[in-house]
């Protein structure tokens, strides 16, 4: 058996960021930057008012009231004024080009018009209310790196910096296998011992959730024919993921499918709860990911070894530590050899600190509780008993960014 962490190290250390395509910018959420995005403009291009007000020179405020002559009127988006001069206002609106000579402006709640003229009782500091051009950032800047996995706040960015195409990675394509005699998709006729199939449904939900495309190849009986057909189907997905077949004298089978298909296998049995029976492998071009059936274990699996690994396809620079300091609501006995992840609730204590208690039944095969928990609790392997109270690393399953 090997540690979580080698594995890990393993996995995406076989794994490379696929090749670049161009997707237009409004596609670009979720998508990692092959390239450096360099803006193409100067934000904003001129001088601009950051209110309706006045442009004025400040020179021309030194005894309040001060009244003004209105020499033009500037909008966003139209012509820059002529120069003004010494008693020269130009009305102005927010985005509005600046006139050359004014260098501040007054909000038009400290001004009133009078016809012609514009009377000012307020003093204005210089510059106030300007936004210089390249304040924001200038045309040749990169300022989204390779690497970076964009947010909706990224592709705003990259649309003001006037790039309406962007160069990304392709998105993973991930084929989903579920192996197993008792299993029938949820609304099919079932047998009475029969189960539903959930692991598949649920992986590719994860995939979807990490940036993937999922492929669901559906479910293999547990027979070397079926299991090899849809094996055969999974040719140029970048990675295959099984679930099941995994148990003692079981898990041969789809081992031994793949091998006989040529995978090379790279490890198989890892030092983790739950999740032992992991297997990782190569065949061809594609990785292999076998999970185990239990629904949990497939996808606590998932969280840690799919995850990184779709990341890393996906050309992320870095995959960072996906755990974080909480507090422990309940007692803990030492654990054993097996690095373990528990499900859990978090919550906040009375000084903010978040408390993560684990529920007292841990069974794999309950997704109910994984469906229920905020986070896992995870314990080196070997830790020794911990108090209520003591420190741990979690992992957070809720939001967005970890998808399950
Ligand atoms: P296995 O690894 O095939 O021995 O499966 C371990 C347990 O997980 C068994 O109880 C299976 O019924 C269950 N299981 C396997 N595949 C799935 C699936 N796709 N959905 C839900 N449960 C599954
Ligand atoms: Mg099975």
């Amino acid at each position: 058996m090997i540690s979580v962490e080698a594995a890990r190290r393993r996995i995406l250390y076989t794994i490379s960021p696929l090749p670049a395509e161009q997707v237009a910018v409004g596609e670009g959420l979720g998508r990692v930057l092959a390239e450096d995005l360099v803006s193409r403009v100067t934000q904003p291009p001129v001088a601009v008012s950051a209110m309706d007000g006045y442009a004025v020179r400040q020179a021309d405020l030194a005894t309040l009231p001060a009244r003004l002559r209105v020499a033009g009127a500037a909008s966003a988006g139209g012509a820059v004024p002529a120069r003004i001069g010494a008693g020269e206002a130009v009305r102005i609106f927010t985005g509005g080009p600046v006139p050359e000579g004014a260098d501040t402006i007054v909000i038009q709640e400290n001004a009133a018009r009078e016809g012609g003229e514009v009377l000012v009782r307020e003093p204005a500091p210089a510059g106030r209310y300007i936004r210089p051009a390249g304040l924001d950032f200038r045309a040749g800047e990169a300022r989204l790196k390779a690497g970076r996995l964009l947010t909706s706040r990224d592709v705003g960015l990259a649309a003001a910096m006037d790039r309406p195409w962007l160069k990304v990675h392709r998105r993973p394509r991930i084929a989903i296998l579920s192996t197993g005699d008792e299993l029938a998709m949820p609304g099919e006729p079932r047998r009475p011992t029969d189960i539903v199939s959930s692991n598949g449904i649920a992986l590719a939900a994860f995939c979807r959730a990490s940036g993937a495309l999922p492929i669901d190849l559906g479910i293999a009986r547990d027979d070397r024919a079926a299991l090899d057909g849809l094996i055969r189907a999974a040719e140029g997905a970048d990675i295959l993921v099984t679930s099941g077949g995994a148990s003692v004298g079981e898990h041969d089978l789809v081992q031994a499918a793949l091998t006989a298909r040529g995978m090379a296998l790279e490890f198989w049995k890892i030092a983790m709860r739950p999740g032992k029976p992991l297997m990782f492998g190569k065949l061809g071009s594609t990785a292999v990911l076998g999970l185990p059936g239990n629904p949990v274990s497939s996808l606590v699996c998932a969280t840690i070894f799919l995850r990184p690994a779709i990341g890393r396809l996906l050309g992320m620079a870095e995959v960072p530590d996906p755990t974080e300091p909480a507090r422990l609501g309940t007692d803990l006995e030492a654990n054993d050899s097996r690095e373990d992840y528990l499900r859990a609730r978090l919550e906040r204590d009375g000084g903010g600190d978040w408390v993560a208690t684990p529920f007292n039944k841990q069974d794999s095969s309950m997704l109910s509780f994984l469906s229920e928990a905020d986070c896992l609790v995870v314990r080196p392997p070997l830790a020794p008993a911990a108090a209520k109270g003591a420190p741990v690393r979690i992992l957070r399953l809720a939001g967005g960014s970890v998808g399950i």
